[in-house]
């Protein structure tokens, strides 16, 4: 990975080789979410910074064959992934590679990657999630 790519956004990920999502957790209500909110929108207690589950499984995703923004890939999916132990669905750019492996129920992880250009036009560090191989946990 190109180590001098900023995050498209900062504070949402951590990179790395076990790349986290980071999100929060209500220190009242215990539910998670992401990305972090300002307060717990349930009881509007204080939020703390939670590293979430990198695996999860794919509830449902859409491939987007027309012009793509920020400089992604054509065609490119988004999906919405249910994370593991979290009790989260999350959306999420997926891996542009594997399009074709797609399929609702799927296992994936997540994974950061320079894919993309950020708000200012330069290229980014972003999350996304893959397929698992087979056989290969
Ligand atoms: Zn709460």
């Amino acid at each position: 990975m190109n180590s001098e790519l900023k995050p498209v956004m900062e504070g949402i990920f951590d990179a790395g080789a076990s790349p986290r999502l980071i999100g929060a957790i209500c220190s009242k209500c215990n539910q998670k979410f992401f990305p972090k909110p300002m307060v717990c929108p349930h009881c509007l207690g204080e939020v703390e910074d939670v590293k979430l589950s990198p695996e999860g499984k794919l509830y449902t995703y859409a491939v987007l064959r027309t012009k793509a923004p920020y400089g992604l890939p054509q065609p490119y999916a988004v999906g919405w992934v249910d994370l593991e132990d979290d009790g989260l669905r999350i959306f999420s750019l997926l891996d542009p590679e594997k399009i074709s492996e797609l399929d609702f129920g799927k296992q994936v992880t997540l994974r950061v990657g320079a894919i993309g250009v950020d708000n200012n036009g330069q290229p980014c560090l972003r999350y996304y999630f893959t397929t698992k191989k087979k056989g290969c946990d």
